[in-house]
């Protein structure tokens, strides 16, 4: 899947707005995000959907999404709810044959509704702007941590 545009930023050949990443997943700004601080969480390794995707990943995906939300509501982005949205499939409104998690934050008024179509996006931002979103999530992610299952 050489000229899939999720593993093309993964390799570094396409820029992206990082807030996350570990060996497993990576999570950057949407470039045509719902509401400023639109974050994607992808699997590092190639997987097309929820079938391909190894069964170990999908809790470690919402893990990490859980810990994006705290971060959102922690940075400087207006965001008084979260939305997290998985489209698997085409009937679906997968648009991007890489499995990715959505984790959008909302707020009052935002005027996007509880089923907004993701393909209307009605918010338009700049690199500049996301690098900075994502520099104020990041920084909130270092104080917001989730608390670790316990092993009994
Ligand atoms: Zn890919």
């Amino acid at each position: 899947m050489t000229d899939c545009i999720f593993c093309r930023i993964i390799r570094g050949e396409i820029p992206a707005s990082y807030v996350y990443q570990d060996e497993l997943v990576s999570a950057f700004m949407d470039i045509q995000p719902v509401n400023p601080g639109h974050l994607l969480i992808v699997p590092n390794t190639h997987a097309s959907s929820l079938a391909d995707l190894d069964s170990k990943l999908g809790p470690h995906i919402f893990q990490v999404a859980m810990r994006l939300a705290a971060g959102l509501r922690g940075s400087t982005v207006q965001c008084e709810g979260v939305n997290l949205y998985l489209a698997d499939g085409k009937a679906a409104g997968q648009e991007v044959f890489h499995i990715h998690l959505h984790v959008i934050p909302r707020f009052s008024g935002d005027n996007k509704g509880a089923f907004f179509a993701l393909r209307s996006r009605g918010h338009s931002d700049q690199k500049q702007d996301r690098d900075q979103i994502a520099a104020s999530i990041r920084t909130s992610l270092l104080h917001n941590t989730i608390p670790e299952i316990r092993k009994e």
